[in-house]
This record gives structure tokens, sequence and C-alpha cells, in this order.
């Protein structure tokens, strides 16, 4: 299956781009099943391939039993597909430069045109509101994801308190190119904060970068960053394979 090959592939970039390192995920919706998933077992991302794949139900139980080990917050993904019906790819990640937005009054806004992509507003999870002052801070329950996934809502990226990020999207290119820009985003309206006062994007701004009626995640200028990434990851054969199908 291309959605596969293509799994490996969002993983690969993601470890490459730095927004995951050992830790972190990327699934993505089975679109012939839609409630079912596909996510990795337990494993870096850098080193996924396409035999490590697992098929997970909305419980984030795996499809067919296997004997490898599963991510502890394989819940994330789960409770936000059950959720979000229109959401077919979901990234969780510990990027550095989100960090601080998670557990300061400072909010976390689009203030570059690439930025525009995590939407007008990003909600910050805290696990202790519902869970208490005594969780390790990870979503290992389906309890605790669909709390996250509340928080989340309709936005795209909710950060998650002394933790990292979840980011949902259309596509899995989408996916990977709002968790790509998130920590630059961030990177750059923490500096301007340090200058001066900040000017984000307008609401008219966002909106005109957002997937509007004629979106295409397939558009060549998605398709862009999407083959640069993949190439810099490592992953041309795995990109010709895809385009040759
Ligand atoms: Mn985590």
């Amino acid at each position: 299956m291309k959605l596969i090959t293509e799994l490996v592939i969002a993983n690969r970039i993601l470890a490459n781009e730095d927004v995951v390192d050992a830790y972190g995920h990327v699934s993505v919706r089975n679109p012939e099943a839609p409630g079912r998933f596909f996510l990795a077992h337990s494993k870096s991302p850098a080193l996924i391939e396409r035999g490590d794949i697992l098929e997970f139900n909305l419980d984030a139980e795996p499809v067919r039993s296997d004997p490898r080990p599963l991510y502890l917050e394989r819940f994330i993904h789960a409770a936000i597909f059950e959720a979000r019906p229109d959401v077919m790819a979901v990234v969780h990640a510990h990027a550095e430069d989100v960090l601080p937005f998670s557990i300061t009054q400072a909010r976390l806004r689009p203030v570059i045109h690439s930025g525009a992509f995590i939407g007008a507003e990003v909600p910050v999870w805290d696990i202790a509101e519902r869970f208490g002052d005594r969780t390790n801070l990870l979503v290992t329950n389906l309890d605790q994801g669909r709390d996250l996934a509340r928080t989340l809502a309709e936005h795209n990226v909710a950060l998650m308190r002394g933790h990292g990020f979840a980011a949902a999207a259309r596509s899995l290119i989408d996916v990977v190119r709002m968790s790509v820009y998130l920590p630059r985003n961030a990177r750059v309206q923490h500096k301007a904060m340090q200058l001066g006062e900040l000017k984000p994007l307008s609401s008219g701004e966002i909106q005109a970068r957002a997937a509007g009626p004629g979106y295409k995640p397939q558009s060549p200028e998605t398709q862009r960053a999407w083959q640069y990434w993949a190439q810099r990851a490592g992953c041309a054969d795995l990109l010709n394979s895809v385009l040759s199908t």
C-alpha cells in the first residue's frame, strides 16, 4: 500500500527536520476503514521501515496482535481520530522550541506565513487539570487522550504542558508540513518577543493560507516541500517507489 510507504517517509522527514528525536510519532487514518489508523510499533522515527507499521483501532489496540512493544502514547492518535472525522493524520512530538509556550502565559500564534497552518489559536492542554499532579505527563490511556482531544477541539494544534504538542490535519503531507513549521514559527515568535511588540498574522492572512474548498494536498507547492524534505532525509528511493505506482 502506497500510504504505508508515505508514512515511512513522514517518519524519516520528521526525524531529519528535528521535529521528533528518539521519541514522537506520526499516524495516518486508513482511508478504506476510517475506524482504523496506521502507526509504527515502538521505535524511533528515523529507523522506521514498512514492516514496522501496524494497524490500530480507535481504542488504540492493534487490529492484528503483534509481539512488538507499542508506543505508550498511541492513545493520542486514537482519541483524535475518534473525535475528528475530518482528520486524516496526527503527529505527536516534543520539539523544544514550542515548550516555553506550554509553560508560560505567552500564547503561541502564527507569526510567519508558513506558520499560518497552525491556525489562529493554539490551545494548551494541562494534564493536571483533570488527572492531578502525579501523572508522568504522558498520555497513557484513552481517557487522557480524549481529554487532550477535547482541548484540541476544532483546532489544528494543541500544546501539552511541559511535554510537547499534538497536531492534526487532513492529510499526511499537511500534518508533516505543519509540524515542521510549528517549531520554526515558535522560534521566530520567541526571538521577536525579545525585540519588541509582536505583530502576528491577521485572521485574513491566516485564512488565506488555510485549507479552503479548492484546497488540494497534492498541489505542486505542497509536493515540492514534501519531495525536498524526503530527499534530505535520504528517502529518494522510497519517494521514487511511490511516484512510479
Ligand atoms: Mn510524548
